[in-house]
């Protein structure tokens, strides 16, 4: 298979700028046949708009040209991020929410697709005979039982696997509990294992609004106004992270998913179509985890927390910003062996950030009673939402 990719401008309509970057790279009919079962993927993650999410009405185009190619039945699905509240009952939001407040319910409806809530929907255990992390997974049924599959993430950063584009948009596939396993360790591979039992036939990929800086919730908008259009996954990702200003093999998904053989990253093997890379190229922020003096009235106290706990610290840190001096945190604890200051140092609340810190930290914790904010979990994914929730509320 040749390995191609298309840059576009939006210099009309978004739906007319896909079908183009699709025609140039075979058009819609060479992927969708007459009465296929399409199911169209974006990224869900959160329930914020974009470039939190995949532009809904890039998903509606998609799904209206699959539905002018003859194809039998169109579904869009997804499974948010970590859907707390259906797992561990508490949290921002479920994946229906993420449906409904990205629109991305309307978009089916306007294109003559069916939105399908991964979570709500069943799942199927698929093994993965050459996956190297992942051996078996619970993948969404409907993803399974396709005919033809269309990736469409959007262009982001992301502080744990530097960008998240076509491979990584593949986390949303599979239930919460494989979610959060290897989420540590190897999710790179985790994610590169994901894409040896789910084959995509088209990638589209939203570079209307992208994400740069700490991505992938909290980072800064960048106006890209583009479209890229793929048929190999790790293809499009070289392309896009060299749109972004970033060398390919700096992206451990790609370099894992081209050296075992699922596509292309050295760019003078892809055809190339529309725009030259070098004409589109920006120089994308890229994600920031440093967390010592982001927040001057607090100590931190880092014990050398992987990228995972920096990540959420970073994210704490930030929400802190939003309520001001209406706290009385005075200490941030994190990773894998913390030092301890005494307890009669310690002046109002102590938050520590994942279960090392937690563990590490016992006779401090007792000392301190409900002084403590226990941000628990490896990563501490759900709860430091459910932490900022409350402090939130209590601002
Ligand atoms: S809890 Fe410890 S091992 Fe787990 S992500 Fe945090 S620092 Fe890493």
């Amino acid at each position: 298979m040749i390995s191609k990719v298309s840059i576009l401008k939006i210099n009309d309509s978004i739906f007319e700028t896909v079908k183009k970057s699709i025609d140039l790279i075979g058009g819609i009919n060479s992927y969708v046949k007459e009465g296929d079962i399409v199911l169209i993927k974006p990224n869900l993650a959160y329930p914020y708009p974009p470039p939190a999410t995949t532009n809904p009405e890039v998903v509606e185009s998609i799904a209206k040209l699959c539905v002018k190619a003859g194809a039998g039945q169109v579904n869009i699905g997804d499974s948010t991020s970590y859907s707390c509240k259906n797992i561990l009952g508490y949290g921002l939001w479920s994946n229906a929410d993420v449906i409904k407040r990205t629109k991305m319910d309307i978009a089916a409806k306007m294109s003559g697709a069916r939105m399908i809530d991964f979570d709500m929907d069943t799942w199927k255990m698929i093994k993965i005979d050459d996956g190297i992390i992942l051996k078996k997974a619970e993948i969404a049924s409907s993803i399974m039982e396709a005919d033809v599959v269309i990736n469409v993430p959007v262009m982001k950063t992301h502080f744990e696997t530097l960008v998240t584009l076509a491979i990584k948009n593949y986390h949303g596939i599979i239930s919460d509990s494989y979610k959060i396993q290897f989420h540590k360790d190897d999710l790179n591979q985790k994610l590169v294992d994901i894409h040896k039992v789910v084959k995509t036939d088209l990638t589209v990929m939203d570079a209307t609004l992208a994400m740069e800086g700490l991505g992938p919730r909290l980072g800064g908008t960048k106006k890209m106004d583009m479209i890229i259009s793929g048929n190999d996954v790790v293809a499009i990702d070289a392309v896009a992270t060299e749109i972004m200003g970033i060398e390919a093999d700096r992206v451990e998904t790609t370099r894992l998913a081209a050296a075992q053989g699922l596509g292309k990253m050295d760019l003078s093997e892809i055809k190339m179509y529309g725009l030259k890379i070098e004409d589109v190229r920006e120089k994308f922020e890229l994600p920031d985890v440093r967390i010592s003096g982001i927040f001057p009235g607090i100590t931190i106290i880092e014990g050398g927390p992987c990228i995972h706990c920096y990540g959420r610290a970073r994210i704490f840190l930030e929400a802190l910003k939003e309520v001001k001096n209406k706290h009385d945190i005075s200490y941030l604890i994190v990773g894998t062996k913390p030092y301890n200051p005494d307890y009669s140092e310690v002046k109002g609340k102590v938050v520590f950030i994942g279960d090392c810190a937690i563990e590490h930290s016992t006779n401090l914790r007792n000392a301190l009673g409900k002084r403590a904010i226990c941000v628990d979990g490896c990563p501490p994914i759900p709860s430091v939402h459910r932490e900022i929730d409350k402090l939130k509320g209590d601002k």
